[in-house]
């Protein structure tokens, strides 16, 4: 059967070509942002995919924002520099008011703006999302924030962020979901104004911060839908972060398997290649069952979602076969290049690092197993 998506990653591979591994490695290697491949994404419309086409997107379906972000990965390269924007745009699509999608969407489009962060975890209360501290409070046509945000990424790299914060106190909510909002807020105008960033250096070069509060205020327009609903809105979004990082761990995973399996039928120790060993094989092989398994469950998320059917335990699946598969091949990608694995110049170090960051963030892999268990199995409530 032929790819009926082939014309778009035969696109997407010509752009990626002209980055190649040098581009990337530099990049990493200096802890730069990958500039010149995120304007060259923008400029060709790619970050616009599901912007509807009356705002000046393309008007594309997650299947095809998928495949974006898998031939990104795929090519050596590194989605994280650039996915928010693609689900971020989904909180702003289907919650938005028709003002906000006007105001905001065709300068996203055009690459005008950048839609990169959101800003949900705290230090104190991680995973426990409904305990987050930060609080926005209305004061006439404002909004005062105050509060403490941790690895809020992209946030020097973006003109917009959506800021998740409690508006009602925990304690006067019948439900310890409800009463969270989420607002726009303009990073460069709260820079210095209310709010500080503080970046955090870390394992991978992805660019992520300490966001500090204090009486940050913010235009009451900049609320996303209604007030109290924000939480839901949040969850509502993350089904497309989901697969999304799925589709990036798909093509992280095909990335190591084409490595390994030809540097496994050239590398010649003990006269013979060593991809002739059965102990170098089989771990190839399974990774690559194991990636094409994921696969098959990322598209299955992505033809629901587009289709407007409920996915979370598809979306979440897919995100944890693929964060799986992607780290086996990695792991078997490493192990199998001996030393060289290590060696910068092999670029298997460096994509190593990148896939390992997907069985914690955006959701880490304890948290899928207690959501299949407590949603789809019915299993007591943990927490
Ligand atoms: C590079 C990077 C970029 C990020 N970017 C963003 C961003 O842009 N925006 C944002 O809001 N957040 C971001 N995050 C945060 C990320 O989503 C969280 O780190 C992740 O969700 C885990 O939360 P935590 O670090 O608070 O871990 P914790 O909640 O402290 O949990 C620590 C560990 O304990 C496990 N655990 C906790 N409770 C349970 C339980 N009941 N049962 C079983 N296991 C449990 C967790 O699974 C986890 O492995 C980023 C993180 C990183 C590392």
């Amino acid at each position: 059967m032929t790819d009926p998506h082939q014309d778009l990653r035969d696109a997407l591979r010509a752009l990626c070509a002209e980055f190649p591994a040098e581009y990337h490695r530099k990049v990493d290697e200096d802890k730069a942002y990958p500039e010149a491949f995120v304007d060259k994404l923008t400029s060709e419309g790619w970050m616009a995919a599901l912007i509807p086409e009356e705002f000046g997107g393309s008007g594309l379906g997650l299947v095809e924002a998928s495949i974006i972000m898998e031939e990104i990965n795929r090519s050596g390269g590194n989605a994280g520099a650039c996915h928010g924007q693609m689900y971020n745009m989904n909180t702003l699509l289907r919650h938005g008011s028709d003002v906000q999608k006007r105001h905001y969407l065709p300068k996203i489009a055009s690459g005008q703006l950048r839609l990169q962060s959101m800003a949900v975890t705290e230090p104190t209360t991680g995973t426990d999302t409904t305990k987050i501290k930060t609080t926005a409070v209305r004061k006439g046509d404002k909004y005062v924030i105050n509060g403490q945000k941790v690895w809020i990424s992209r946030v020097q790299h973006s003109d917009l962020m959506i800021l998740l914060a409690r508006t009602t106190p925990l304690a006067e909510v019948t439900r310890k979901s409800e009463g969270m909002s989420i607002f726009i807020v303009d990073i460069k105008a709260a820079t210095g104004n209310g709010m500080e960033v503080k970046p955090i250096s870390n394992m991978v070069n992805h660019e992520t911060n300490e966001l500090f509060f204090d009486n940050l205020e913010i235009p009451a327009e900049n609320l996303i839908g209604e007030e109290g609903l924000g939480f839901r809105y949040i969850l509502d979004g993350l089904n497309a972060e989901r697969t999304l990082i799925a589709a990036e761990c798909i093509g992280d995973g095909f990335w190591f398997l084409d490595k390994i399996t030809a540097y496994a039928k050239e590398r010649t120790v003990f006269g013979r290649p060593i991809g002739q060993n059965q102990g170098v094989q089989f771990p190839i092989a399974e990774a690559k069952i194991e990636l094409e398994a994921a696969n098959l469950m990322r598209w299955e998320a992505c033809r629901l979602f587009d289709a407007h059917a409920p996915c979370g335990e598809q979306a979440n699946m897919a995100k944890y076969l693929a964060a799986k598969a992607s780290w086996e091949a990695a792991n078997a990608c490493l192990q199998f290049h001996g030393g060289f694995g290590f060696a910068t110049e092999y670029d298997v170090e460096r994509k190593f690092r990148e896939t390992r960051l997907y069985q914690v963030a955006p959701i880490s892999t304890n948290m899928i197993l207690s959501y299949v268990a407590e949603h789809v199995l019915g299993l007591p409530r943990s927490f």
